[in-house]
């Protein structure tokens, strides 16, 4: 029997001249990367090219030479423009030739529809010698599964309704049987409250430790404002073990972190407070002057919110304070619209005009106008009032006005959060 090396390492190349356009992006090779990983292969490389002859002869070359599996997806239709197939052909020094079974599905496709099929379909039944051919249920383009020495090159369709079962069912088969057989699992914790380097001063000790694992975990931290992620991967013979040295190292983080993390599952923090309030059976109503209705946007993005959102208003003039949420006129003239005490009366005005458990309260200077030295642009005053508890908080947040909103939601939010998991220790 030959023994087929495992294949390891892997290039996606995506063709089609709308992908390098502004209005199309590449998905698809996404999709491809996370399959390919569910097989523990790891994705070195990823090309966009137009549908050009020679710029895919050598992306493909390039692509060759540096990794055992290329999947290309795209330019497998019948026009004149769709190139990948003979270009592979080329490239891999095969002859085209016409596979009678494709052609007889692609003439009964048409047939099926009461259409004759168009000479320029019968490309698409053009195959390079040896090539195994991959069915197509949901269009006339097939894939193809071409071997080339120790090197696979996967083609298949651009259309991402025909390319993901087929992309699946290698994955579910014959890709399986040509990987190692391990399973690459990520996961993505979700932190606040918290810098980068304060979230990596705190777990970088536990990178070696993980590296050192049974199931080695490697970890990245990736930062954006308003939200720090965390990924972790373990790459593993079965996935369960995988899993288990994630659900290990996840731990450990949280015991490090403390509440700082909202999420090791995926769920955005929206979703976390959601859940928090569905769970405690409380409604909740928020009162926004900066950020403009993006909290009750985002607190409404999550399916089933009608169980805990009760409404939103966006009181930005003074006025509007007043007469909505009973603000007294004095404490804004004492304070600023943007303080701490406009902020609790926001939250606990909202609160009791709408007879919620929960009211919050934002208030701030998105900028770019507006700043003042005591107060600069990204101040940002936030209060949440609970029942029995209302907190409030004076933020300063950096960015340009569409950050400044966002971060906003983000802290407002993140209090709801602490204060329904902890109540006073947040
Ligand atoms: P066919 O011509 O038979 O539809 P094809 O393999 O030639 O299939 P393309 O013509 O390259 O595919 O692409 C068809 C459509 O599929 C594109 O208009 C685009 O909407 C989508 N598509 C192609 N490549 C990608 C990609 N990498 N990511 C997301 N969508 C894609």
């Amino acid at each position: 029997m030959v023994r087929v090396t495992p294949l390891g390492r892997a290039a996606v190349l995506a063709v089609g001249s709308e992908l390098l356009t502004p209005s199309r992006v590449d998905t698809n090779s996404l999709f491809i990367t996370e399959q390919l990983n569910l097989l523990g292969v790891d994705v070195l490389l990823k090309t966009i090219v137009g549908d050009d002859r020679g710029e895919l002869a050598a992306a493909l070359r390039a692509a060759l030479a540096r990794v055992d599996l290329v999947v290309c997806c795209g330019g497998l239709g019948p026009t004149d423009d769709d190139v990948t197939r003979d270009v592979v052909a080329q490239v891999l020094d095969r002859p085209l030739v016409e596979d009678g079974e494709v052609a007889a599905r692609i003439e009964a496709r048409f047939a099926g529809r009461g259409l004759r099929m168009p000479g320029i379909n019968l490309r698409q039944a053009m195959v390079p010698a040896g090539a195994r051919v991959l069915a197509n249920g949901h269009g006339t383009a097939p894939g193809l599964w071409v071997e080339h020495g120790d090197r696979l090159v996967v083609l298949l369709p651009g259309p991402p309704r025909e390319l993901k079962p087929m992309m699946a069912a290698l994955v579910d088969g014959p890709l399986r049987e040509r990987t190692a057989g391990l399973s690459l699992v990520r996961r993505v914790l979700r932190i606040t409250g918290r810098t980068e380097s304060h979230t990596e001063e705190a777990v970088r000790t536990l990178y070696a430790e993980w590296a050192r694992a049974g199931v080695p975990v490697a970890a990245t931290i990736l930062a954006s404002l308003g939200q720090i992620e965390l990924h972790l991967s373990a790459r593993a013979g079965r996935r369960a073990d995988a899993d288990a040295a994630l659900d290990a190292a996840s731990s450990q983080v949280v015991e490090r972190l403390g509440l700082d993390v909202y999420s090791s599952d995926g769920r955005p923090l929206e979703q976390v407070v959601g859940d928090l309030l569905a769970a405690r059976r409380l409604r909740i109503a928020v009162a926004e002057s900066c950020t403009g209705g993006l909290l009750a946007s985002r607190l409404t993005d999550v399916p089933g919110s009608s169980r805990y959102v009760d409404r939103g208003v966006v009181v930005y003039a003074n006025d509007a304070k007043t007469d909505l949420l009973g603000v007294p006129a004095a404490l804004l003239s004492a304070h600023g619209a943007v303080s701490e005490p406009v902020a609790v009366a926001m939250a606990e005005g909202i609160r009791a005009r709408a007879g919620t458990d929960v009211g919050i309260g934002v208030t701030g200077i998105a900028g770019p106008g507006g700043g003042t030295p005591e107060k600069p642009v990204g101040t940002v005053a936030v209060a949440a009032a609970l029942p029995d508890l209302t907190r409030s908080r004076l933020f300063r947040f950096v960015g340009g006005r569409e950050m400044v909103k966002f971060q906003a939601s983000q802290a407002a939010l993140d209090m709801v959060r602490r204060m329904l998991v902890s109540g006073a220790r947040s």
